[in-house]
């Protein structure tokens, strides 16, 4: 079996690039290909803020509507804001909005963003981390306000680590790989024309191989070649060692 993939799209918010977002949608609804999208629930980002804003009713109902035609849903943070430089146990970058933060803080947070969506009827139980960043307090009360998937991590298969699924997320751009599943981010706020046409050429060629995230959860695996995992955690520099130990 050739690798797998899964798209996610980051970022998804009342501001934004409308335009890429329509682009793109248009690209995946043509070849049937069903994304993951991390939606913030109160966006308080002032460098997304920066994009054009559809107000707070066409933005949940047009959620809403990817939803019922089986797009996936992940929290994406709660307000985006970055109020620490902690990396948090993947070390991709220093800004957090969790990492470092008391466990009380945290959950008020992933307790407000969950209450948010519920009140929106947004259905989800997967965390997508802004930056990355997430700490052991994060994944405690992630379980605890019923998030039991994340979409992040350093394995060529989804794995268990503290009672969490998690969905790696090695590469940000999509590329073939002979095994193993992979998730391609999507920032479509800093997208050209030019990339999004990669990803329609890539989806073209490869739409066998695509997967939704839910399907990616079937995956997870106890094959060795995943136990490399464990040492996956600590940087992306481990990630190459441990793709050229293979
Ligand atoms: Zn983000």
């Amino acid at each position: 079996m050739g690798g797998k993939y899964i798209f996610r799209f980051d970022d998804i918010a009342p501001n934004m690039d409308w335009g890429n977002y329509e682009y793109i949608k248009s690209i995946f609804d043509k070849y049937d290909v069903k994304p993951l999208i991390g939606v913030i629930p109160d966006n308080q980002d002032p460098e997304l803020q920066k994009y054009a804003y559809r107000d707070e009713d066409y933005f949940w109902n047009e959620m809403r509507k990817l939803q019922r035609n089986g797009w996936e849903i992940a929290l994406h943070g709660y307000q985006h804001k970055y109020v620490t430089k902690e990396a948090g146990i993947f070390g991709i970058n220093n800004k957090s909005e969790f990492s470092g933060l008391p466990i009380e803080v945290q959950n008020e947070k992933i307790k407000n963003g969950m209450r948010l969506f519920n009140s929106r009827d947004i259905k989800t139980d997967t965390f997508m981390a802004p930056s990355h960043s997430l700490d052991r307090n994060t994944l405690l009360v992630l379980k605890e306000n019923g998030i039991h998937t994340i979409t992040d991590g350093f394995a060529l298969y989804p794995y268990y680590y503290e009672d969490l699924l998690f969905v790696p997320q090695l590469f940000a751009t999509q590329r073939r790989m002979p095994f193993g599943i992979y998730t391609f981010c999507i920032h479509f706020n800093t997208m050209t024309k030019a990339s999004i046409t990669e990803i329609e050429d890539f989806i073209k060629l490869n739409r066998d191989d695509i997967i939704t995230f839910s399907e990616a959860k079937a995956y997870a695996t106890k094959n060795p070649i995943n136990k490399l995992s464990g040492t996956f955690f600590k940087s992306s520099l481990s990630v190459k060692r441990g793709l050229q130990n293979i």
